[in-house]
């Protein structure tokens, strides 16, 4: 099989809201003049961002949706992307089962593929991601403003715990293995919560480096600092964890695991019936967890209101 029949075979599908898609030298899109185009690019490398042997399935759903995350985190509406692929050989199986992955994701977030290049090599994924959002609204780091809310989606650390029991560095109990092992290898971007936000939220993040990393993006530049209360942040409770977060390693895992993909977000005071609404009609968890404050930092609130000195910040890749 040619490099052209795998396109055609695996990466080739009817597109939605796309003027020329896979097959020519470039894409062509549309986008009406009030809009903006929002682009970001995320890879995937073998051995890093999964292990060699995981499922296909969800290596092709994860790699589109945690770019279709950081569109969430703009508050802009993703359309397209392009998917740069390095494979090792050409595996029939494994590819049917990776775009297959890939192509259910697109298609429950409305994405059409437009193209991209195949190359042989390493196992390496890069998608990127464009998005629509109206000019001016997009949900920058920088809009914070001091005595913000904070809040968060879903639950944290999920993803990090199915990491480490996958991994044996901590065991989790049957009853929450399911629930984040599906939260690690098939994450829901929240692309309804970030355009719903647009008229609520002064700033948004998505969490892919874990709560105090990527807060901290927030903080920087915002240039404010935040307090958060240890007891409000939402992780899966479970029986289990008879100590909660004063378990460190538990504790580290929900404020500084990566793979997320919730939002992290701020808004006045005054938006607090706004947003319980919103977390009612999305039905997804709302949670306040801490207010901006002035200076620099992140100031975290123990389970009895004592201060908890916290160095763990999150996942670099360089440090
Ligand atoms: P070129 O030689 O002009 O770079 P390619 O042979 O790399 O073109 O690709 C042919 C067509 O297939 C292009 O439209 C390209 O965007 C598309 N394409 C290549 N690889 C992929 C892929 N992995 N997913 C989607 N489209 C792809
Ligand atoms: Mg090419």
């Amino acid at each position: 099989m040619s490099e052209f029949d795998l396109i055609r075979q695996h990466f080739t599908r009817a597109t939605r809201h796309t003027d020329l898609g896979v097959g020519d030298d470039a894409a062509l899109i549309s986008c009406h003049a009030s809009m903006q185009l929002a682009i970001s690019t995320d890879m995937l490398v073998a051995g890093t961002h999964f292990f060699e042997d995981a499922n296909p399935y969800f290596i092709g759903w994860k790699s589109l949706a945690v770019n279709i995350s950081d569109m969430a985190a703009m508050g802009a509406d993703p359309k397209w992307a392009t998917l740069a692929i390095a494979l090792p050989q050409n595996d029939p199986a494994w590819l049917q089962q990776f775009s297959a992955g890939f192509f259910d994701c697109a298609q429950a977030f409305d994405v059409d593929l437009i193209g991209g290049d195949t190359t042989q090599g390493p196992l390496t994924i890069s998608v990127q991601i464009i998005g629509k959002v109206p000019i001016g609204k997009a949900l920058r780091r920088n809009g914070a403003k001091l005595d913000d809310d904070i809040w968060v989606s879903g639950r944290l650390g999920d993803a990090a715990m199915a990491l480490a029991h996958l991994q044996g560095k901590f065991t989790l109990p049957e009853s929450l293995l399911a629930v984040c092992k599906q939260a690690l290898d098939a994450p829901q971007p929240r692309v309804k919560l970030g355009l719903a936000l647009e008229n609520i939220a002064h700033c948004v993040i998505d969490i892919s480096d874990g709560l105090l990393a990527d807060l901290g993006h927030i903080l920087e530049a915002s240039k404010l600092g935040a307090c958060l209360k240890l007891g409000e942040i939402p992780y899966s409770k479970n029986v289990f964890f008879d100590k909660g977060l004063r378990d460190p390693q538990l504790l580290k895992m929900v404020l500084a695991g990566g793979d997320d993909y919730e939002l992290c977000f701020s808004a006045s005071p005054d938006k607090r019936a706004d947003i319980i609404e919103l977390s009612k009609d999305l039905n997804l968890p709302l949670t306040m967890i801490g207010q901006m404050t002035s200076g620099t930092g992140v100031s975290l609130l123990g389970l009895d209101n004592e201060i908890v000195a916290f160095k763990e910040t999150g996942f670099d890749h360089f440090s």
